[in-house]
């Protein structure tokens, strides 16, 4: 399981949850390379660790566990998975 991050961070890129992840999974942060052309942010679904702290944090609610991700954003779980070429 992982959460993921779906379509209102595209343009948003706010990076509250990059600060609260314990485990560091959600990238690009703004201190790497792809930050700025990145369209959104991601979560490594290999090293999540389903804490939930990012889901409150995100101003746009953009965050959902797997299960839970819409069904009009459930793309975004693959998207999410390809950022980190898995
Ligand atoms: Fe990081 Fe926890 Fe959010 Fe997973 S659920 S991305 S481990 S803060």
């Amino acid at each position: 399981m992982t959460h993921v991050i779906a379509e209102p961070c595209i343009g948003t890129k706010d990076t509250a949850c990059v600060d609260v992840c314990p485990v560091d999974c959600i990238h690009p942060r703004k201190d790497e390379a792809p930050f700025t052309e990145a369209k959104q942010l991601y979560i490594d679904p290999d090293t999540c660790i389903d804490c939930g702290l990012c889901v409150d944090e995100c101003p746009v609610k953009a965050i959902f566990t797997e299960e839970d991700t819409p069904s009009q954003w459930k793309q975004y779980v693959q998207i999410n998975r390809q950022f980190y070429n898995k």
